[in-house]
Order: C-alpha cells, then sequence, then structure tokens
C-alpha cells in the first residue's frame, strides 16, 4: 500500500496537506524529520503513516496525558492498533501493555518522555522491533520555547541505549528559528528534511470588534452559531461567571472553567465540553492546554489577552479540523487598563533583582502594546499576525475583519493638525475622554472647571465622538501621538508629530466607511457549502449517541467536516459513504450502516 492508500483506507481522505507528503517520504527514506506547522494542519498523520507502513512499532513522545488519549482513542476508531503508557495507568495495566507492545499487538505506542529511561521500558524498547522514535511538541526540548519540559532532554540518553537507532521525526506548531535549532540539536537529529508551513491558518477569520456593550455583541454573534462549539476567553473569573450566567439565562447551553473551581468541576465541565455535552465553555486562559477538540468553531475573547503569543495560542484553538473558523476580539481600553495591573503585579513572576524585573516588565508592556496595535489597525489582521510572527504578510487576505470592512484613505491632514495642536495646547496632560470633549467643544462641568474651554483649539472639530476615537488611534498606531502606559493613559505627541505641526506633511488615512462584513468577499476564499441545518442535526445526534456508548468525545467518531461532506454528498450506498471525506474502511465498516440510515430517512422525508 502507498502512503496515499493508507491515508485513504485508514484516515478516510484523498489527497496530502500541504507538507505532509514530504515529511512521510523523509521517514520513509530512513531519513530524520522535522516538521514545523500550525496547529490543525495535520502533523499526527505525518507520524502516523510511516508507523502504519513500516515493520515494527513506532514510539510517540507526547507530553500531555490528555492528546495521548484522544489520539490513541482516535487511532482504535479507524481499525489502527495503538496503546500509551503514562501516569494514570498502574504498574498493572503498564506491563500488561508493553507484554503487548512486546508481542507485536501495536503499531503505535504513545509514552510520556518521563517514562523512557525507566528500567521497565528500557528493557522493553531495547529488545523490540522499534520503527521510529517520534517526538510530537518537539519545543518543549528548548529552553527557549514556551513549555520547557527538563523531561524532554532525557531523549538522546535513551535513544543511544537502543541497539539500533531508529529513525527520529519531531514535529511543533511554534518555533522560532532558535528554537528550531534546538530542536534539531539537542535531539541529535542527523542532517533532518525540515518542513516548515508557517504560522498562517487560512480557515481562520479574523476579527476585532470594540463594542460599547460586549455582551450585546457576544449575543448577536452567537444567534447563528446554533449547534457549534466555541470557546469564549475572559481575562478574570468573575467575568467568567457573570458571563456564563448570563448566555444560561439566555437559552445558551454553556459551561465554565476558571483555577477558583473544584478540580471535579473543573473536569467534568472539561468533559462536557469535550463531549459535546456543552456547546459553550466560557473560560480564563486556564482552559486549554492540551485541549485537542478538533470541532471548536469559533473562539471569541471577551477581554483582550495579554500579549500576541497567547492571542494566537487561544485563538487557534479554533478550527483545527480545517473547516472555517471565527476568531474575534471585543476590545475595550479598560482591557489595557487590566493587563497593565497584571504586569505590576504579577503574583507569579519572581525576579532575581530590581533591573531584571524592570526589563521583563518593559518588555511585557512593548509586548502589550502591540497587541493593543493589533484591535486598533485597520489593515489585513491576518497581515499584522503573520508580521509579528516574523513571516511576510499578505496586503490583503480577504477573510479579516479589515479586509471584509469597506475602507475609503481620506486626506485627514487638517484634523491631525488641530487634534494634536489641541494636545500641545492641553500640555500633554488629559486623556483621550478629556481631549475629545475639548475637541468637540464639550460643555462638561470639568472642561469648565479646568477652563479648557478658554483653549483656542476648544471646540475646533465637527467630527463625531466615535470618529475622533478612530482618527486619534490612527495617529497613536502612526506615531503621531502617543498614549502613555499608565493606569489613567494620557495623550501626548508622539515622534512623528512635528511633521505634521510643522511641515504640515499629509497624513492619510484609512476610515471604515460601513462597518459590514461581506458575505461575498468570505465566500470567494471559502466555499461555504448549502448544507440542510436538520441532517445535520441528526447526524450530530447520532454521532453523540455513538460517542456516549463507547465513552469517547463525539469528534472521535467522525470530525465536523465529515458530517458536513456526509450533508453535501448525501451518500446512498457504503460505496458513496466511503467517498466521505474523513471515513476510512474501518469507519464504514463500524458506523456506515447507522448513518446511511439516517440520511436515507432524511431523504423520504421531503
Ligand atoms: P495538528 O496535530 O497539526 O494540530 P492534527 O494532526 O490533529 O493537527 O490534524 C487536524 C485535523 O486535520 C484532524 O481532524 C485530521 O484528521 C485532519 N487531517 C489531517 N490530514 C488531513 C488530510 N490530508 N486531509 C483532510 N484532513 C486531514
Ligand atoms: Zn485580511
Amino acid at each position: 500500500m502507498t502512503a496515499l492508500e493508507t491515508l485513504k483506507r485508514y484516515f478516510g481522505y484523498d489527497s496530502f496537506r500541504s507538507g505532509q507528503e514530504t515529511l512521510i517520504d523523509g521517514v520513509l527514506a530512513r531519513k530524520d524529520v522535522l516538521g514545523v506547522m500550525p496547529t490543525g494542519a495535520g502533523k499526527s498523520v505525518c507520524f502516523q503513516i510511516p508507523a502504519l507502513m513500516m515493520n515494527g512499532i513506532a514510539i510517540i513522545i507526547s507530553p500531555l496525558i490528555s492528546l495521548m488519549k484522544d489520539q490513541v482513542n482516535a487511532l482504535t476508531q479507524s481499525g489502527i492498533p495503538a496503546a500509551f503508557i503514562n501516569s494514570s495507568l498502574s504498574g498493572w495495566q503498564i506491563d500488561k501493555v508493553l507484554q503487548k507492545a512486546q508481542s507485536g499487538a501495536y503499531k503505535l505506542l504513545y509514552v510520556a518522555p518521563e517514562r523512557l529511561l525507566s528500567s521497565d521500558f528500557l528493557h522493553f524498547a531495547q529488545t523490540a522491533e522499534i520503527s521510529m522514535l517520534s517526538v510530537d511538541e518537539a519545543h518543549c526540548i528548548s529552553q527557549w520555547g514556551q513549555d520547557f519540559r527538563p523531561s524532554y532532554s532525557k531523549i538522546p540518553e535513551f535513544v543511544a541505549n537502543l541497539p539500533n537507532r531508529p529513525v527520529l521525526s519531531a514535529f511543533t506548531a511554534t518555533a522560532t528559528s532558535k528554537v528550531r535549532e534546538d530542536i534539531a540539536a539537542l535531539l541529535e537529529l542527523k542532517e533532518p528534511v525540515i518542513l516548515i508551513t508557517g504560522f498562517d491558518r487560512k480557515n481562520l477569520y479574523y476579527e476585532v470588534q470594540k463594542p460599547k456593550d460586549k455582551y450585546a455583541a457576544l449575543t448577536a454573534f452567537l444567534k447563528d452559531k446554533k449547534e457549534r462549539s466555541g470557546i469564549i476567553y475572559s481575562s478574570t473569573r468573575a467575568t467568567v461567571e457573570e458571563v456564563c450566567e448570563r448566555l444560561k439565562a439566555d437559552g445558551h447551553n454553556s459551561s465554565r472553567y476558571h483555577a477558583g473551581l473544584s478540580d471535579k468541576e473543573r473536569h467534568d465541565n472539561q468533559d462536557d465540553f469535550l463531549y459535546d455535552r456543552a456547546q459553550i465553555m466560557v473560560a480564563t486562559n486556564a482552559f486549554g492546554m492540551g485541549i485537542d477538540k478538533s470541532n471548536v468553531s469559533f473562539v471569541v475573547h471577551y477581554n483582550m489577552p495579554k500579549d500576541m503569543e497567547s492571542y494566537y495560542q487561544e485563538a487557534g484553538r479554533a478550527g483545527r479540523d480545517g473547516e472555517p473558523a471565527d476568531c474575534v476580539l471585543l476590545y475595550s481600553g479598560q482591557d489595557v487598563r487590566t493587563n497593565l495591573w497584571l504586569i505590576e503585579n504579577n503574583q507569579e513572576a519572581q525576579y532575581p533583582d530590581k533591573e531584571t524585573e524592570e526589563l521583563l516588565k518593559e518588555r511585557d508592556r512593548k509586548r502589550l502594546r502591540e497587541i493593543t496595535f493589533y484591535c486598533a489597525t485597520n489593515d489585513c489582521l491576518r497581515g499584522y499576525i503573520l508580521k509579528y510572527f516574523g513571516e511576510k504578510p499578505p496586503n490583503h487576505c480577504g477573510n479579516c475583519s479589515s479586509c471584509n470592512t469597506n475602507f475609503e484613505t481620506v486626506d485627514i491632514t487638517l484634523e491631525a493638525q488641530k487634534i494634536l495642536s489641541c494636545v500641545a495646547r492641553m500640555r500633554e496632560r488629559y486623556g483621550m475622554k478629556m481631549l475629545t470633549d475639548v475637541l468637540r467643544g464639550s460643555k462638561s462641568e470639568k472642561v469648565l472647571r479646568l477652563g479648557l474651554d478658554k483653549l483656542s483649539t476648544y471646540g475646533i472639530s465637527e467630527k463625531s465622538e466615535k470618529q475622533l476615537y478612530e482618527i486619534i488611534n490612527q495617529l497613536i498606531l502612526t506615531g503621531y501621538l502617543l498614549k502613555t502606559d499608565d493606569e489613567y493613559p494620557v495623550i501626548k505627541l508622539g515622534e512623528r508629530a512635528n511633521e505634521v505641526l510643522r511641515h504640515s506633511e499629509t497624513v492619510q488615512m484609512k476610515l471604515s466607511k460601513e462597518k459590514q462584513r461581506q458575505e461575498a468577499v468570505e465566500k470567494k476564499q471559502f466555499v461555504v457549502r448549502q448544507i440542510d441545518g436538520k441532517l445535520f442535526t441528526a447526524l450530530r445526534e447520532l454521532r453523540l449517541a455513538i460517542a456516549s456508548e463507547q465513552n469517547v468525545p463525539a469528534f472521535v467518531i467522525f470530525p465536523d467536516s465529515a458530517l458536513i461532506d456526509m450533508c453535501a454528498k448525501l451518500p446512498a450506498t457504503n460505496e458513496e459513504f466511503l467517498k466521505v471525506s474523513g471515513v476510512g474502511q474501518v469507519k464504514l465498516e463500524r458506523y456506515g450502516e447507522r448513518f446511511l440510515k439516517v440520511i436515507a430517512e432524511f431523504e423520504s422525508s421531503d
């Protein structure tokens, strides 16, 4: 069987995704490989297919118990013999797994890195025929990475203890060039085939909103998300509680997750979400590590997170199945203040000395500024993200709220001059609200009391408050103005202010004409298929029933993408069912009949 035939037979997919074949061919040619691919790109297949095609057993090193469990579940569902060894098993259970592995019962064995050098495991590894050693989440080996795991450093010692060196493959979603070099060097990869597919997650739609009422914006967004799984991230426990309660009261099937809950409740709630018993998870950033749920179709940030790294990682939990998914960030100025407070009052951080403390805090403030710019920019959001991570950005991606908003480029030189000179006249001492009040000639008590109505720039602008906010934000973004990082931020003149004030340089700006998502633009990229909601619901219910019978998460039975493809193709025979994306031989045998029956009933009902 070729690699492509193996993909079709076991996983039910017709073609490889970008990069997969290169890595698989590399391993099959017995070359070490390193794959850097974004979440959801399909890294697992890159070691699972060679594991199936080679003689012996593949050892997969994985850092998280939940990931191992899900992957082994999913493999078993597809008829691939696999098992895991980690601290969730008793000594007796581990012996049994090793015995079966020894007798050749599995093609893949997942193991936590801590286990490698234990005498039982080493003995097994020294006597078994090992086809390949695969390191998942390989960035854990680097001290430069975000989640350094000292036990990953033991991998080379483990390899050195084997009678024959197996081919090594390593995979990660997050690796700067420094971390990449670390991985190759520390794992002692031999002239590896390195494949980097970049940070772009094409199926994710990025949007930033600056709503007056966040909850109203959230419920408006949720309106057409019935039956869809999603996560709502919020920065505090109190907001998690509040949003979750309100959603429940409004008839949404939501659950909650934060560090203040008991272990049991956290565990139960997480399972409810994984097993599709709860549709929406409202959570702090404590939620998500190791959540490998593939059918999360939206991630809403109720608050702006502390930096782009966190945002990319959290938003990236959407759309792992490759289906179109939404990542929406609800921004408010208060989010900046909350984050600044958190930087100042970071309880967890321990600094060796005052100097390092100030250095690290300044780094954090800089990161915060960068995500604040993300929220304010009218340029392509995907472009901003890619540029941030050092990739060449597109000018126009056609799948973000900036690209899909009608902007017009306007000359705002005059308005900029008014604003800048007003900031100067106000002696750079006031915040956004006061600045716009003075520009618009407000008669508020505070303005009058401070005598700001006497300034020559009092009341010189005819713009609305909202328009002024937009222009001022753009002036901050482009360096004409500057907003301080204090608890009560003050607007000052930026480095480029003189260009406008003295040399009357023209200032151009992209301003929104109408804030409307152009569905047409979106459809150009993703052919959103017309599927019948009723059938989709029926198939989902069947999937949930099967998942409960077997006590596995629903997406392990079939990903959403497979159900959607069933709705589109409406298969009537086994042969047609096999053509559905995500249906392999074993799944046909196991579930074909039940799904075909539901589809047939639906077909005859109208
Ligand atoms: P990663 O580990 O890179 O985050 P996964 O290996 O979990 O991604 O794969 C994400 C999803 O993509 C899974 O549902 C998987 O079955 C699916 N997938 C992988 N390869 C293909 C392919 N060639 N065609 C279609 N779907 C695929
Ligand atoms: Zn864009």
